[in-house]
């Protein structure tokens, strides 16, 4: 089999997915925590610098629940939030989960201990739009409660450890939700090692939001079947577990780029509005995508 291609700056990721991680979790920063990086990153974590924007939206959904008023910063929060969240998707679609996203970059870590891959369902792909209503919105307007930070493994793996590491006065609060929150995490962890990308897969309700904009965003992914020889690199390198000849751009897909380092050079991506005409089909763009089957 030919050897992968594609620019240099596609072997980058993994660089780029480490000094993301140091950015989101350098501390120096701490008094950034009002800004939200568009990542899932546990705030509670003491190195953290930023905002989580999950945590910010449950926190304005409990405030709008207990009606602190249209000028108070709580109620205004949602939509600082969204815009941020909106801007980075339409602008570069899920390439946050890609390239910046430290949980995401765990997962691709540890998918390195993978021998055999694993594929889940695909209706599996639309619980974390449930999630996303359930955990974020509903549960927590009604019970006035962050569920989703309640259970979420992200926040059990920095804000649960690094925690009680640092300040030994929070280890006497440690209690069954704790440990609840810990076996989430542990089978997280192991979840990431069997599947590929899991956490993104099934239940982030952030990739849900970004998964929203992807196929439209300004930065996309084309794909060439002229020039594909089905030789299947792609399918088996993608972290998402997905057929790049078909759902890149798709919901599942994450933007990391991997399969633009096809050996016959049949993807590549750039901005949406340059679509070069092909010289031998007339009216088709160069590296249209094929119709995508989600
Ligand atoms: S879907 Fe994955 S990579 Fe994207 S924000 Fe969620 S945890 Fe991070
Ligand atoms: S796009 Fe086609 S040629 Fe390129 S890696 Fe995928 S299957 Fe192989
Ligand atoms: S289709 Fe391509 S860009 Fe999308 S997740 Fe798979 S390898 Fe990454």
């Amino acid at each position: 089999m030919k050897q992968p291609a594609g620019s240099r700056w596609l072997y980058c990721r993994g660089y780029v997915q480490f000094f993301s991680a140091l950015l989101a979790n350098s501390y120096f920063l701490s008094q950034l925590k009002g800004f939200c990086y568009p990542v899932l990153n546990c705030w509670a974590c003491p190195a953290a610098n930023f905002a989580c924007p999950i945590g910010a939206l449950q926190y304005a959904t409990i405030a709008a629940r207990r009606g602190l008023g249209v000028a108070s910063l709580a109620a205004v929060l949602p939509l600082y939030v969204l815009g941020t969240l909106v801007l980075f998707s339409a602008l570069f679609g899920r390439m946050m989960c890609g390239w910046l996203c430290p949980f995401g970059w765990l997962q691709d870590l540890l998918g390195r201990l993978r021998r055999k891959k694993h594929k889940t369902p695909r209706w599996t792909g639309y619980t974390r739009y449930a999630v996303l209503v359930g955990l974020v919105f509903v549960v927590p307007y009604y019970t006035g409660s962050p569920w989703f930070t309640k259970l979420c493994p992200q926040g059990a793996l920095q804000g649960g450890i690094f925690q009680p590491l640092l300040y030994p006065e929070l280890r006497a609060g440690i209690h069954g939700m704790w440990y609840l929150k810990q076996g989430i995490l542990l089978a997280t962890l192991v979840a990431m090692i069997l599947i590929r990308r899991p956490f993104c897969g099934i239940v982030c309700p952030l990739g849900a939001i970004f998964s929203l904009f992807n196929r439209h965003s300004a930065w996309q992914i084309r794909y060439d079947a002229d020039r594909c020889t089905n030789c299947m690199w792609c399918v088996a390198n993608c972290p998402a577990a997905i057929d790049p000849r078909k759902e890149a751009n798709g919901h599942s897909c994450i933007s990391c780029l991997e399969c633009q380092k096809c050996p016959y050079e049949t993807i590549h991506s750039e901005p949406s509005w340059r679509r070069q005409p092909c010289s031998e089909h007339p009216g088709k763009a160069m590296g249209d995508v094929s119709p995508t089957i989600e």
